[in-house]
């Protein structure tokens, strides 16, 4: 009895611990599970905490993102700019060539032999007065430099840090992608000019683009007889028999037809731009600021504030100052005439005062 209890004593001993070594297996099993899970999300955190710190910081937002997407493109645009600026520039000289070149050789002689001589006087000194505007101020809008902070001052009156630069940026100042730099009061980079428009050379580029297109529309206008007849004589060309013209009539047809065409086209063109320029002038903004102040016009909306451009002297006082007319008589020499006078202010300090009403009183 004692023999069979002991036997089957041992056997239940054995079954225990048996038993209680299987659980421990298993809860050793669980543990190491736990632990290599634990790791493996540990190792995660830490690979995105990584990731994050190569990009990220306070000020990333889904902008941020769009810029960081689209900054291939950015590229690929500021190149091709960069690149063709020059090509640009030759097209322009070499269209506004190709027309004087046409009005001399085929416009021109027929206002001398048909018009009267007041009219002929007329022609002659505003077609001349266009054209030498024209020349001037492209040359001065391509050649003057926008103007850039200046970069040995300290003591520059900064809104913010240029994050290309690294340089302060004193107000109404923008950086340029394409001249990879910063331009004073900067309007816009100009593929037609090869250079940006600031605050050096902005009277030059809205005078060009006005000149341009009246003198565009004197082209138009001057030839819309001249090419009506040419358009009526082009359709008979593939009549038959072809009508016997000279190679200088069928050239002479051909040549006013493109200078109307040209001249039209870039006509409602330009006409469009100087449209806007005009506008804004008329505001006190650039074309960049005309962005930044409506964003802050929404802005304080939605605070229940009204927005106010600090630059905003009033309408007659903005194209004073732009166009540097500080006298009456400066409306004759400085607007109507070539003239090379630097803009009003260093493009650094601006007086954005309420109070002056009239900053240029004449
Ligand atoms: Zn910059
Ligand atoms: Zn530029």
């Amino acid at each position: 009895m004692r023999m069979g209890s002991s036997w089957r004593w041992q056997i239940s001993r054995a079954m225990r611990l048996a038993l209680r070594w299987c659980r421990l297996c298993r809860l050793q099993r669980g543990g190491n599970k736990v632990r290599l899970s634990g790791r493996l999300s540990e190792l995660w955190k830490y690979s995105k905490l990584l990731l994050k710190s190569l990009y990220y910081n306070s000020l990333s937002n889904s902008d941020t993102m769009l810029d960081c997407v689209f900054e291939p493109v950015y590229w690929i645009v500021d190149n091709v700019t960069r690149w063709f600026g020059l090509v640009f520039v030759c097209l322009v000289i070499l269209l506004t060539t190709s027309v004087v070149v046409v009005i001399y050789l085929f416009v021109l002689p027929t206002i001398l032999s048909t018009y009267p001589v007041h009219w002929v006087v007329w022609h002659l000194c505003y077609g001349h007065w266009l054209l030498v505007m024209v020349v001037f101020h492209y040359y001065k809008a391509t050649t003057t430099a926008p103007g850039h902070p200046p970069k040995d001052k300290t003591q520059i009156p900064s809104v913010s840090i240029c994050k290309k630069c690294i340089n302060p940026k004193p107000p109404r100042t923008h950086h340029c992608s394409i001249c990879n730099m910063c331009v004073l009061k900067m309007d816009h980079h100009c593929p037609w000019l090869n250079n940006c428009v600031g605050h050096f050379n902005q009277r030059y580029f809205f005078s060009f683009c006005l000149y341009m297109t009246l003198g565009c529309l004197y082209c138009s206008f001057s030839s819309k007889e001249m090419f009506l007849e040419a358009y009526s004589v082009i359709e008979t060309y593939y009549q038959t028999p072809t009508p016997d013209y000279t190679l200088r009539e069928t050239t002479a047809q051909k040549s006013v037809i493109y200078l109307w065409v040209l001249t039209s086209s870039v006509s409602v063109a330009l006409g469009g731009l100087t449209l806007w320029h005009t506008i804004l002038i008329c505001r006190g903004e650039t074309s960049v600021e005309r962005h930044i102040n409506r964003k802050e016009t929404r802005r304080l909306r939605e605070k229940g504030k009204v927005f106010r451009n600090p630059y905003h002297h009033g309408n007659m006082n903005n194209w004073k100052i732009l166009l540097g007319v500080e006298k009456r008589s400066h409306w004759l020499t400085r607007v109507l005439l070539p003239s090379s006078h630097l803009p009003h202010g260093d493009g650094v300090m601006w007086d954005c005062t309420f109070t002056r009403r009239d900053p240029m009183a004449i």
